[in-house]
């Protein structure tokens, strides 16, 4: 059955990051993009800070980082601080980008190892741009001082998330998407087939299509309801099934620091995400171990300025769909799935569903190899994303409360034990399919809770006797870039104020 009409359902960030990248393939060909939304019943109202594939999705759609920032009270991010994760007054950034460069293809931390071993001091993190640059509050981008010789400058963004999903509506339907308001109440399939036919409004209205995207959000009204595609739960994994979030001012004149922080408390982990005009604040917990007024007052005592907002609670349950595309339905953003907030993965996962999907479709109609293609990789890509976020909760030395002991104790998959096996071995980070976390992002978060490695590489003690001297200007020219830039906030104000 050939494509003309394309329907989606849902307009949050992934209804309208959806529609923003398929317009594109609408130019000069007979195809229709309706969008169906509801204002009755919203959007999630939260998903505020993204990694550094999101600059390239943006760039993708010829969007103008200065406009999209300004639009969206948005600021850059250099990475994570994890506050209370290894212990109780730990703290350590994730950052994007690499410790060091590729010294003859050699993980530059192990080399750092091989140096520590020798009485070097220097802190692994003088060997990253972007935690200098984050401990020191500023932001620029290296291409700004016209010299190729130092390291890129990898950063992500702070957004508000509703102004987000309003920017691209525009972007969206200047090209073309058509949006229905109405509540989508009923869905019919084609008898035969089983492929979805029409949605119908809570106006009566029924609108038909040929192929479906399901954006619904945690409903899953077409990929769920509709189709009863299943679900695989993680909960035994990631046990954290509630949030409730809390926007706060940033009365108090202080310049947004360029990184997310993520601090732990006794059953889960607090986030705050600095955006130019407030902060985005969340309490992600267990309900096993807390309660809703618990895990609310804890927040309150721990906001930085006055809240903006009533407390919006949250209830998820972490897994995923057991097809995320299933016969003419493509389920994108939480229709797919949902893990944690605490790498932002949730809206990376929406751009890769995009761009998977905007490579496979083909207008003549969908075959079985394109479903089953989709759903492996995206299979992996979640089961990937998941080993990272499980080595946050599992790699602590918490034993301060039954939550920790909990997730500290609990039973974890073969992949991840062995990466963590491997790399206290020799500080080796064997990654795998083209995974998205990188060996920094791995050994940031294992070095960061306290694993250490036990031995040396050997190649990496040779190379830390052979490149001594290039190992010093790693660290000088991380030094003079950061010396140079300006704060963070002081950037930021430099696309002007926003509208
Ligand atoms: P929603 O925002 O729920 O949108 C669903 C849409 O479907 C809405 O427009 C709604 O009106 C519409 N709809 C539903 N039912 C109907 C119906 N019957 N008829 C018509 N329309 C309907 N991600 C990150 O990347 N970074 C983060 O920092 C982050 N933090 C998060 C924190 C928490 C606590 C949670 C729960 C999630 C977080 N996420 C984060 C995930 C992120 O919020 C989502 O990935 C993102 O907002 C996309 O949501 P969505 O568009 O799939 O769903």
């Amino acid at each position: 059955m050939a494509i003309e009409h394309i329907v989606i359902v849902g307009g949050g960030t992934a209804g309208w990051m959806a529609a923003a990248a398929l317009s594109r393939i609408r130019d000069g060909r007979n195809l229709k993009i309706t969008l169906i939304e509801s204002e009755q019943i919203g959007t999630v109202g939260v998903g505020e800070a993204t990694i550094p594939p999101f600059v390239e999705f943006n760039q993708a759609l010829e969007i103008d980082e200065r406009e999209m920032l300004s639009a969206t009270q948005g600021t850059f991010k250099l990475g994570i601080q994890f506050s209370n994760w290894g212990q109780v007054g730990e703290s350590y950034i994730h950052p994007f980008g690499n410790y060091g460069y590729d010294l003859g293809g050699i993980n530059f931390h192990q080399v750092w190892h091989a140096l520590r071993q020798r009485g070097d001091k220097r802190p692994l993190q003088a060997f990253n741009l972007e935690t200098m640059a984050a401990y020191f509050g500023r932001f620029s981008r290296t291409q700004d001082y016209n010299r190729d010789d130092l390291p890129p400058m990898n950063y992500a963004y702070h957004i508000d998330a509703t102004r987000y999903a309003g920017f691209l509506r525009q972007y969206a339907e200047k090209r073309g998407v058509v949006r229905q308001e109405g509540r989508v109440d009923d869905v019919s399939l084609h008898a035969e087939s089983g492929f979805v036919k029409s949605v119908t409004l809570q106006s009566g209205q029924t609108i038909e299509g040929d192929f479906f995207v399901d954006c619904s959000g945690f409903r899953g009204l077409l990929i769920e309801q509709a189709l009863e595609t299943g679900y695989e739960e993680w909960t035994h994994l990631l046990p954290c099934d509630r949030a409730v979030a809390l926007p706060c001012n940033r009365d108090d004149g202080s310049p947004p620091p360029p990184f997310t922080k993520a601090t732990a408390h006794a059953a889960g982990w607090q986030w705050q995400v600095p955006l130019q005009h407030r902060n985005g604040n969340g309490h992600v917990y267990c309900s096993e171990f807390m309660s809703d007024d618990e895990a609310h007052d804890i927040l309150v005592k721990n906001l930085a300025g006055k809240p903006t907002a009533e407390p919006n609670f949250l209830r998820f349950v972490t897994g995923r769909r057991k097809k995320f595309w299933n016969k003419n339905v493509v389920s994108i953003g939480l229709a797919s799935g949902f893990m944690e907030p605490l790498e932002s993965t949730s809206i990376h996962l929406i751009n890769t569903g995009v761009n998977k999907l905007i490579a496979l479709l083909s207008l003549d109609g969908v075959n079985e190899a394109q479903i089953s293609t989709y759903n492996r990789i995206t299979r992996k890509e979640y089961e990937r994303i998941r080993d990272f976020l499980v080595l946050h909760y599992n790699a602590t030395r918490r034993n301060d409360s039954p939550f920790w002991d909990h997730v500290r104790t609990m039973e974890v998959p073969d992949t991840l034990t062995e990466k963590v096996e491997i790399f206290k071995a020799n500080g080796q980070v064997l990654r795998e399919e083209d995974e998205l976390f990188t060996t920094t992002s791995w050994a940031a978060v294992m070095m960061g809770q306290g694993i250490s490695m036990v031995g040396n590489s050997p190649m990496a003690d040779n190379v830390a006797t052979q490149m001594a001297g290039e190992v010093d200007e790693m660290e000088k020219s991380i030094r003079w870039l950061v010396e140079r830039m300006p704060g963070h906030g002081q950037y930021v104000q430099k696309y002007g104020p926003a509208p």
